[in-house]
């Protein structure tokens, strides 16, 4: 029933594929493609069987491109998730990069990669090529290996196989939720119920904001902030609120929810088989959720900036690009309280937890997040690049072979020296 590698893919999914995605030059290789049926088989034997539960006969493919993601799709009339090893890989990195506490001159050098691939993909070769090629006269100075060694417990692992069947099992209740039977519309009530009262929280917000500012005991500087920005603050907090009520009337947002929560609970058998208490299943769900969000983000930045040429380009934060990062905010949100509600219960064990969450999502702002954005923005807006950025699109361009993409150049500087770990 299933099939993963480049060999099992049928010709109406290599069609699929190739019309959307650049398949990546390893995937062809015999070696890669065996350990890739290898390091899949757990998760997709757990997949089949949800699947066989829920008569989706979703057919799992293990693809190796360019697009970090994940999909569920219906080609010829049959149900597919194609799942990204690449994206595993990206995952598995960012995870070692945040839990062994990496410098953040490595955390800067592989954001660089993360971005190039991005910035292909939406047409910014320039940037791209600088950008991959920045990677690749770095990478050497990463010290995340050396970080990993000295923290010795390979947690890192640990947590990728639990962040790749939640985001395997989100994909699966697509297909599930394509019927939108009862299933669906307890489960949609359900997260209705709770975005009710998550916009309340938001209306305590912005009471919040206006009682900060005369509030003696809070920095003087923070205070001040508050106080010269506080209309634009409860005017995004109230654009936020609107807009979180109309998640409720958006099908497809709304799906977005539905599936965190099923894919949690299809979760459950999987994380009492393993060895991860349901505190650590619920870390690791909640760091690939914070990861997923960084990399879509400047998937969204990049797919706002339609201005490739960069002298008429403005960073202007877009109203769009602000309902996306509420949009991932509330997800992120939703997903915590139902970890902890379904996994945990008990309000004791609920409140340690919590701590140790809190400080996850924003340590995770600081050290992946950001520099993620930072170099995005750099390469996107900072003239400072410019002349060398055009110098060697211009370089590549005059020596490439006709019939080559620019796209391709970047895949090949970013993959051309494969390593068994990225
Ligand atoms: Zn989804």
């Amino acid at each position: 029933m299933s099939s993963s590698g480049m060999a099992g893919i049928t010709p109406e999914i290599k069609a699929y594929l190739e019309s959307t995605r650049l398949v990546l030059p390893q995937s062809y290789d015999k070696k890669f493609q065996d350990l890739t049926n290898l390091i899949y088989q757990v998760p997709i034997e757990y997949l089949n069987m949800v699947s066989k539960a829920y008569e989706t006969n979703a057919e799992i493919q293990i693809v190796y491109s360019d697009s970090l993601k994940s999909e569920a799709v219906t080609v010829g009339g049959k149900n597919h998730i194609i799942h990204d090893r690449y994206l595993g890989q990206a995952l598995s990195m960012l995870n070692r990069l945040f839990l062994y506490g990496a410098s953040n001159h490595t955390k800067i050098i592989y954001a660089h990669k993360i971005n190039s691939q991005i910035l292909s993909r939406y047409g910014f070769y320039e940037e791209a090529i600088f950008s991959a090629q920045c990677y690749q006269d770095l990478r050497n100075e990463m010290d995340h290996k050396e970080k990993q060694e000295e923290d010795g417990t390979l947690v890192h692992a640990k947590y990728i196989h639990i962040q790749e069947i939640f985001i395997l099992l989100h994909e699966h209740s697509h297909l599930v939720f394509k019927k939108k039977d009862q299933n669906y519309n307890e489960i949609r009530d359900d997260v209705n119920e709770w975005l009710r009262s998550y916009i309340k929280t938001e209306q305590s917000t912005k009471e919040l904001y206006s009682t900060l500012v005369s509030d003696k005991s809070i920095p003087e500087e923070e205070r001040k902030f508050i106080e010269e920005n506080l209309e634009s603050l409860i005017n995004n907090s109230n654009i936020k609120a609107d807009f979180i009520k109309d998640i409720m009337n958006r099908d497809k947002l709304l799906e977005e929810f539905c599936c965190d929560r099923l894919a949690i609970v299809h979760l459950l058998p999987y994380i009492n088989q393993s060895s991860l208490s349901s505190e650590e299943a619920i870390k690791a769900i909640i760091i690939c959720f914070l990861h997923l969000r960084s990399i879509q983000l400047a998937e969204i930045r990049c797919s706002l900036e339609n201005e490739k040429n960069f002298e008429r380009r403005k960073n202007e934060i877009d109203l769009e690009e602000n309902l996306y990062a509420t949009f991932y905010h509330a997800r992120l949100h939703h997903i915590k309280d139902f970890c902890y509600q379904f996994l945990i219960g008990n309000d004791d064990d609920i409140q340690i937890v919590h701590e140790d969450v809190s400080n996850i999502m924003s340590d995770h702002s600081d050290d992946i997040l950001t520099p993620i954005q930072n170099v995005l923005s750099t390469l996107l807006y900072d003239p400072g690049h410019r002349e060398e950025m055009k110098r060697s699109l211009q370089y590549i361009q005059d020596n490439m072979p006709s019939g080559q993409y620019d796209k391709r150049v970047v895949s090949a500087i970013l993959h051309s020296v494969p390593s068994s770990e990225e």
